[in-house]
């Protein structure tokens, strides 16, 4: 049984849901199929979840919000008089979209936001699940809440429950084709509650892992994970396949195509993950899987994230001091922070957090802090941080990588602030400055990936070292 989830470029009209319903009939074993919001249908387009959310923020405010929820409307009547769904089945779902937007008595502004916005894909599953029944098929709309995908109760950031995994496992035995809206669950209340946004992909994964699926098909706009962010170099380099430790450490530091948190149920399950292009579905796609099954390569990709600063804090005989560690970390706990990474050396320690995250207030007060209580030598904040990443489980294997980094660097004539490498040696980083970082990455993809040489022993590197095929 396979599990394919279909993103918002996917379902962004008529035409697009037709090339989706084509590729779930292709194969019988798409049995169950996790569908996203209308998205863009051109590049300025808006996407349906950000008409929601428009609609809900002004009804909040003032309770109208007319034209923004005709604008909600008028897409998905648009898609459905395209899709010649029956009279009926039109009527019924505008009746329950109309029914969730004009629910706001009883609901906090939260749940009232998050009901609104998961609309987007509640109704694409209905508008999916009718089609498919015009088609001949025996398709099903799936209500999350009736399945069981239980969650926590964080507004717009939910986290699923374990115990959900059992309850969707029975999705498995669903005769025809179920169609399950992305993007939200259920409290054990009976309260709707949204993942973070793109959270489609973190519906997917769980269905995936709960009925113990040979494969998560997710379905997107381009034919692969490329190398490096296509917008940075022509026609980078496909990655036919890699490992779920290597995509987090690529989504950690900018890769936007698959969902961070998506990777969890799938990688726990064990269950590889497929991403394909809609538009070209014959096209391979880049598999992510928990061990590689070929050749290893010294670098599969090159990311590149900004938006961080760095806490530098510096005292004589720091290395000697029991606690020092500890109390610096308490500080930022006790101001709400999540540190992101801490490179040090013997009298001294850096910490990078999320700019977004250290207001100018929060800022103050750790360094006063840190000065009074912790007595240090120096202490400085470096703002405008941007976090360079290259990352592939060869590198392990491979001698010389930080060096050959480091020289196209400086040979670009880059200034580094910092290097990290995790004791997992699957990605070493580089911390430059922001207005320097689109430079570095260039630098960096040229020197792994540039020579067509060394290109072409990469590529001989990808020959199977297992029987297993692709
Ligand atoms: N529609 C939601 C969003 O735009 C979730 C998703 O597409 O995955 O964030």
């Amino acid at each position: 049984m396979k599990v394919a989830k279909f993103g918002g470029t996917s379902l962004a009209n008529a035409a697009q849901i037709k090339k989706v319903c084509s590729i779930v009939r292709a194969d019988r074993e798409r049995r169950l199929i996790v569908v996203s919001a209308p998205g863009k249908r051109y590049k300025d387009d808006t996407k349906v979840t950000d008409l929601l959310i428009a609609y809900a923020e002004r009804h909040l405010l003032d309770g109208a919000a007319e034209a923004e929820k005709q604008a909600v409307f008028a897409r998905f009547r648009e898609i459905a008089a395209e899709l010649d769904l029956p009279g009926e089945a039109r009527e019924q779902i505008e009746a329950e979209l109309e029914e969730v937007l004009s629910n706001r008595k009883k609901l906090s502004a939260e749940r009232f936001m998050d009901a609104v916005k998961a609309a987007g894909e509640d109704t694409c599953a209905k508008v999916v699940a009718h089609y498919l029944r015009s088609l001949g098929e025996n398709a099903h709309y799936i209500n999350p809440g009736e399945a069981g995908l239980l969650v926590t109760d964080e507004a717009g950031n939910a986290h699923v429950l374990p115990e959900a995994y059992e309850k969707l496992s029975a999705l498995r035995e669903n005769p025809g084709i179920s169609v399950f809206p992305g993007f939200f669950g259920f409290t054990e209340a009976g309260d709707l509650v949204t993942f973070s946004r793109g959270g489609s992909d973190i519906t997917g994964s769980i269905l995936a892992a709960a009925v113990k699926a040979d494969v998560y098909e997710n379905f997107t706009d381009v034919d692969s994970v490329y190398a490096v962010n296509p917008n940075l170099i022509d026609h980078p380099a496909e990655i036919k396949e890699i490992t779920y430790r290597e995509m987090r450490e690529l989504s950690y530091s900018g890769f936007s195509v698959f969902h961070e948190e998506a990777l969890i149920p799938a990688y726990q399950a064990n269950i590889p993950v497929c991403i394909k292009n809609t538009n070209n579905p014959s096209a391979p796609g880049t598999m992510i899987v928990s061990e590689p099954r070929y050749s290893t390569k010294r670098v599969s990709g090159i990311a590149c994230d900004s938006g961080f600063c760095s806490l530098y804090v510096s005292k004589y005989l720091m290395n000697r001091e029991i606690g020092f560690g500890r109390k610096l970390l308490q500080m930022l706990e006790e101001e709400g922070l999540s540190y992101e990474h801490s490179p040090s050396g013997i009298d001294n320690i850096s910490v990078i957090l999320r700019e977004r995250d250290l207001t100018p207030e929060k800022e103050q007060r750790i360094v006063e802090r840190i000065r009074r209580e912790l007595r240090v030598d120096d202490v400085a904040v470096t703002h405008g941080l941007a976090l360079v990443m290259i990352v592939g489980e060869g590198m392990r294997q491979s001698v010389g990588t930080t060096a050959r980094a480091a020289s196209a660097l400086a040979a670009a004539k880059i200034n580094l602030e910092m290097i990290n490498q995790g004791s997992s040696e699957v990605s070493i980083m580089f911390g430059v400055k922001a207005v320097e970082a689109e430079r570095a990455v260039i630098a960096l993809y040229q020197e792994f990936f540039g020579n067509e040489e060394e290109a072409a022993s990469e590529q001989a590197l990808v020959s199977p070292v297992s029987s297993v095929t692709a």
